[in-house]
């Protein structure tokens, strides 16, 4: 059986960047850069001051102390977004707000609070040394400098960034479509009358959730019945997807018909089973040359499969370069039992108490049990050679979400 990393090898190796498209700035949120950024401008624009204070010849403040100020003449009041008109000459000093252009002459700014205004003139009680709270031109940003690189994972910084440098609109590669489509004679829609022995098709919606989170746009093709006609029928909807995603029916059950279907419809099975649990029957292969992933029926296996194969296939061909989870060290606080063989996604509550990490497994593990993936914040990711593991041990996580 493969293992879970080099099912995901083989999956990132298959899938590659989606075209990229032009979004205006805000849009761009979450997305991944599909070109350079070179900055048009310098950033400060001009020598600027870093606080309210006076403006002065560095020179002029040697002698002032608290005890002592020296006294210049105040010759303009500059506030931010004017221009500064009179040149700083020896003697004199000029009010300037914070974010206002230096004015000719003077090197430095000394902050309101070291200083009393009266009347004409100002006391200075402190040292300026040349440049103090004076942002100098280009300093932050040059003019020509690549100031984002391609594949970078767009966030509100970067956002910022752009909008410094006046860049209106972001290049970044296109949101994937994610055809996702439920087997199961069990299975209704949320909007018909369930029967008793029916349940509702609940991995559409949240499989459907994931794709968004990760940046997709879930196309749901609703229910297949656990036939080959209707699946095939299913399938055959799928246009224009670039990833396919189905739940059920990829296990050894008399029903289970998803994989035949593949090869009937001229697709292929690259891969199926994982050494993992939940989630042992994993199929990935292609139809039409679009990738498909079967994943098992069971919501948490579903779930968790799609963590961690369909996420990673998402990010990539949105332009990340890292599209897999990080993970970190945290110390487990109940013991678990496992047999060695798979990698276990154990659901778990990550606190961080006092700058450490501590996890322990949500309830009940069974992979139909939603709840324990409700109650959790984290995988706690037990490798294949591992047998029980025992409280105190230091193990891997991937954080899902922690505040
Ligand atoms: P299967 O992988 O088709 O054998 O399904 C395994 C289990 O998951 C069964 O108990 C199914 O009823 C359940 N299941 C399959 N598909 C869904 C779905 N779309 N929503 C909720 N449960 C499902
Ligand atoms: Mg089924």
């Amino acid at each position: 059986m493969l293992s879970v990393e080099e099912a995901q090898k083989i999956i990132l190796a298959e899938v590659h960047p989606l075209e990229a498209e032009s979004v205006p700035l805000l849009l761009s949120l979450g997305r991944y850069l599909a070109c350079d950024i070179v900055s048009a401008i310098d950033d400060p624009p001009w020598n600027r001051s870093a606080m309210d204070g006076y403006a002065v010849i560095s020179k002029d403040t040697k002698q002032a102390f608290r005890d002592a100020p020296c006294t210049l003449t105040v010759i303009e009041k500059i506030p931010a977004g004017t221009i500064p008109q009179k040149k700083v000459i020896s003697g004199t000093a000029s009010k300037i707000m914070t974010g206002a252009p230096l004015p000719e002459g003077a090197d430095a700014v000394i902050k309101i609070e070291d200083t009393t205004q009266k009347d004409t003139s100002v006391l200075v009680y402190s040292t300026a040394e040349k440049g103090d709270f004076i942002r100098y031109r280009g300093e932050v940003v040059r003019q020509g400098a690549c100031v984002l690189q391609k594949g970078v994972l767009i966030r509100a910084y970067e956002i910022a960034l752009m909008a410094t440098i006046g860049i209106s609109q972001a290049f970044v590669f296109r949101r994937p479509r994610v055809a996702i489509l439920s087997t199961g004679d069990e299975l209704v829609d949320l909007h018909e009358q369930k029967k008793p022995h029916q349940i509702y098709n609940s991995n559409g919606y949240g499989l459907s959730a994931q794709v968004v989170a990760a940046g997709g746009i879930p196309i749901m093709l609703g229910i297949a019945k656990d036939t080959r006609e209707d699946l095939k029928a299913k399938l055959s909807l799928v246009s224009d997807a670039d990833f396919i995603v189905i739940s059920g029916g990829v296990s050894v059950g008399d029903y289970d018909f998803v994989k035949e279907v593949i090869a009937d419809l001229g697709g292929t099975v690259q891969f199926w089973k994982v050494a993992m649990k939940p989630g042992k029957p994993l199929a990935f292969g292609r139809i039409a040359g679009k990738p498909i992933f079967g994943l098992p029926g069971n919501p948490v296996s579903a779930m968790v499969t799609f963590d961690q194969f369909v996420r990673p296939a998402l990010l990539a061909v949105q332009g990340s370069v890292n599209p897999l989870r990080a993970t970190i060290y945290a110390t487990l606080t109940e013991n678990i039992q496992k047999e060695p063989g798979r990698c276990h996604f154990v659901r778990g509550t990550l606190t961080c108490e006092n700058g450490e990490y501590e996890v322990f497994p949500t309830w009940d593990q069974d992979s139909s049990n939603i709840v324990s993936l409700v109650k959790a914040n984290a995988y706690i990711v037990l490798p294949e050679v591992s047998g029980d593991v025992q409280a105190g041990s230091k193990v891997l996580v991937q954080t899902l979400a922690i505040s």
